[in-house]
């Protein structure tokens, strides 16, 4: 490990302004950054941790919620407001990592957990990523968990965050303060796809803190679901996931929502699915139809062409089962 200084943020003035030395990183949890740091792929000079701050799930408007970015994944999975309003992300933060995980990462640390790609955490490897120019062994090696929609030929690694799937699919959105202020932006274009800069992956700038996220009321919490699939039931990232959620008028979806995990550099809204089902019937053909849609532009690699069908196939059960009678709570 690369010697570090550490500073605990006291507040956000404090924080801002040591964030933005250069060299510097924001220390949550530490659950991902420190694996980093151990294997040398990330060598801050400097670590604030800010894990003190932003620490409260605040009621606002119309029965929305602010999470500070620094709640821990415990705290949001379990607070009564959550699983109530939005069970989607309470299920998505539960399948994901481990008890003991949940307990130490921060919100603000799992929307910037970097990458599983195995060559990634491996410096012997050509990585794109961590060394731009170098290329990447993933497109031609292992890569059976790798990206099938939006890829580039600089890189096919997906984000693997569970709890960011629920994110974008519930329309929210991260709150952003930086050396220039604060900003607000929706989750869906905070990470990126990879194109020809992978290792630039979010919006998010150094020196910048994530501060809180925001969740607006829908109408989706009676009928939504998410359904993660993966080689082991603990202890394993996506394969393929799917939050889902349904608003039926009678047979009829008013209104779906649809996010995809596992398959993408980024959690990846489902749009034209999303498009090819509302204001349609709640049938086995619209839900097999859209899935289609979404997947029309799928590109799979040498391991990983199992995750089209698989993806088609998990996207059309949840519908299916959101759309049963016996769902709705
Ligand atoms: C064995 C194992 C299994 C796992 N399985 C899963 C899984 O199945 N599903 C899943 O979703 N995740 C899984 N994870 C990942 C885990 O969810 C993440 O490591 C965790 O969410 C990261 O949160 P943290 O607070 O520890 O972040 P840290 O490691 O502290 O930080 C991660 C990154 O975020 C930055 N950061 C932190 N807070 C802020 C902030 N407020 N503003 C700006 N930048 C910030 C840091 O600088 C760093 O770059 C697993 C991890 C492990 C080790
Ligand atoms: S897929 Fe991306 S992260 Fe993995 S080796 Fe290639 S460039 Fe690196």
């Amino acid at each position: 490990m690369t010697p570090f200084l550490y500073e605990r943020a006291a507040d956000r003035g404090m924080a801002l302004s040591l964030g933005a030395r250069a060299g510097a990183d924001f220390l949550g949890g530490g659950t991902n950054l420190v694996d980093l740091m151990r294997e040398t792929i990330a060598r801050p000079t400097l670590l604030v941790d800010v894990t003190g701050l932003s620490r409260d799930i605040e009621e606002i408007e119309n029965g929305g919620l602010k999470i500070g970015a620094g709640v821990k994944n415990t705290a949001v999975a379990t607070d009564r407001r959550i699983r109530e309003r939005f069970p989607l992300l309470a299920q998505a933060i539960l399948a994901g990592a481990s008890a003991q995980i949940r307990n130490m990462a921060t919100v603000g640390g799992n929307i910037l957990q970097r990458t599983r790609c195995a060559y990634f955490y491996d410096d012997a490897a050509r990585c794109n990523k961590r060394e731009p120019g170098t290329g990447c062994d993933a497109i031609e090696g292992f890569n059976r968990n790798h990206a099938i929609l939006g890829a580039s030929s600089s890189c096919v690694a997906t984000h693997p965050s569970d709890m960011c799937v629920a994110l974008a699919g519930l329309d929210a959105s991260v709150t952003i303060e930086g050396p220039a202020g604060a900003r607000e932006i929706a989750l869906t274009e905070l990470h990126r796809l990879p194109g020809e800069t992978p290792d630039v992956e979010t919006e998010v700038r150094h020196g910048e803190l994530i501060t809180s996220v925001i969740l607006r009321p829908n109408a989706f919490a009676r009928r939504s679901r998410c359904r993660k699939v993966r080689d082991r039931t603990s202890y394993a990232f996506a394969l393929v996931s799917v939050a889902a959620g349904l608003e039926l008028e009678g047979d009829r979806v008013k209104d779906v929502r649809l996010a995809l995990g596992g398959v993408a550099h980024k959690p990846w809204r489902a749009h034209a699915a999303e498009a090819a089902i509302r204001g349609r019937a709640a049938t086995e053909a619209v839900f097999r139809e859209a899935a289609e849609a979404e997947l029309a532009s799928a590109k799979g690699l040498r391991d990983n062409s199992f995750k089209i069908n698989l993806a088609k196939r998990v996207i059309v059960d949840s519908l299916l089962n959101l759309a049963s009678k016996e769902t709705a709570r």
